[in-house]
């Protein structure tokens, strides 16, 4: 793979698209830097190998319009400070105050150019707009993991200004290595934690993965598509009517496949969607008329955890229950504790996907897996084995 370190970058201007599009409170201050710290390593390395840095990337959806709220100037400091020497801004990503600070820029510094979303033609993955941004390095450098999956002037469009001088940043780097190190190289017993809301989203990963993986475990919402389609009862929990010849034709599939299913034997049902509601357990096939199933039940945690502790790879997508309610979270944390407890004796962990990535965090055990994705939408595109453009570009 093509990484910062096979360029020169020796008294290069490397201009590096970075997924600083963090969250900011109402007084501008970041309240959770995980995509800068992602993206300092790289930063790094190109100055200690002699480089000076430009910087680019989106904050929000500002629509193509000049917006203070959605300025990277709010991040200047803070970045300053993590990268430990003071970050030059230009307010404007392209223009001649960028261009001019992009000439004077020195081996050493930093230069952070103002929202790539400013202009509508960053989204559009205009090819004028990303040779003028081209014009501002001399080597281009896509760390940008959480846009991989779009073709933006900025993301994409703009390598091909860079024939032979262009790389991956190393979060870009680690995140192809690790989801490689389950789909690719992944160690039998390979097992996949497929939770979150719908099937709907979730069924081109299935698909995907059913080549892959020997154990796939089924949690959260989309549970109950799979049990309505093999003739339970589901009461009110949640379904996709639309998706039941889907789901028996998955299952149908994993047989044939070899694939061993796990689906809920129990479940946590509750008379209302919330932390409150009074709860009870049932036999995930017979959940009663007027309750809903929104956790995993005891009987299920112990097979479950089980599977888990037996895997050598095991890949997360998705929480098992609402585990944003304390009420619903224990099927969720006792997963990732296993999960955890795997990856300790040995195994490969990658938890990849937005709600899943909450989820660890929110239990405070991100260190303990082997590698926690940066990228939602991007990661699980990659897992539904999509060609990101992002990636695509650079290897090209
Ligand atoms: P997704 O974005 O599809 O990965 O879905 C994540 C959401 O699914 C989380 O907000 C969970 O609260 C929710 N979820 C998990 N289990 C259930 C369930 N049994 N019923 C309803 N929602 C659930």
């Amino acid at each position: 793979m093509k990484t910062i370190d096979e360029l020169n970058l020796d008294g290069k201007k490397a201009l590096v698209r970075v997924d600083f599009n963090v969250p900011l409170n109402d007084q501008m201050e970041i309240t959770d830097d995980t995509r800068i710290q992602a993206a300092l390593p790289t930063i790094e390395a190109i100055l200690e190998k002699g480089g000076s840095v430009i910087l680019m990337s989106h904050l929000g959806r500002p629509k193509g319009e000049e917006n203070d709220s959605f300025s990277l100037r709010h991040i200047v400091d803070h970045l300053s400070d993590e990268i430990g020497i003071p970050v030059m801004f230009a307010s404007d990503c392209i223009g001649a105050e960028a261009y001019e600070l992009a000439e004077e820029l020195m081996p050493g510094q930093v230069l952070l150019l103002e929202n790539l979303r400013f202009y509508n033609e960053e989204t559009s993955g205009d090819e004028t707009f990303a040779s003028r941004l081209a014009e501002l390095g001399d080597v281009y450098v896509n760390d940008a993991f959480g846009t991989a999956h779009r073709a933006h002037a900025s993301t994409a469009i703009i390598a091909k200004f860079f024939e032979g001088q262009k790389a991956f940043g190393y979060l870009m780097a680690a995140e192809i290595e690790n989801v490689s190190k389950v789909l690719v190289e992944g160690k039998s017993p390979v097992c996949a934690v497929m939770g979150g809301a719908k099937v709907s989203s979730k069924i081109p990963i299935i698909k995907h993965l059913l080549d892959k993986v020997d154990h796939l475990i089924i949690g959260g919402g989309m549970t109950f598509t799979f049990i309505k389609a093999l003739g339970g009862t589901i009461g009110n929990s949640l379904v996709e009517d639309d998706y039941l010849e889907m789901a028996k034709s998955l299952i149908e599939e994993m047989d044939t496949k070899g694939v061993q299913l796990h689906l809920p034997l129990d479940s946590l049902n509750a008379n209302a969607f919330s932390n409150d509601a009074d709860t009870s357990i049932s036999d995930s096939k017979e959940i009663p008329d007027g309750l809903m199933g929104l956790d995993i039940g005891p009987k299920t945690i112990d097979v479950y955890t089980e599977v888990i502790r037996s895997s050598k790879t095991i890949l997360m997508n998705g929480p098992i229950g609402v585990f944003e309610m304390d009420a619903f979270s224990s099927g969720t944390k006792q997963i990732v504790e296993a999960i955890a407890e795997s990856t300790k004796k040995g195994a490969f962990s990658l938890v990849g996907g937005g709600d899943s990535v909450a989820a660890v965090k929110q239990f405070e055990m991100a260190d303990e897996m082997s590698y926690v994705s940066t990228g939602g939408g991007a990661m699980l595109e990659y897992l539904e084995g999509k060609e990101l453009p992002g990636i695509a570009s650079i290897l090209g």
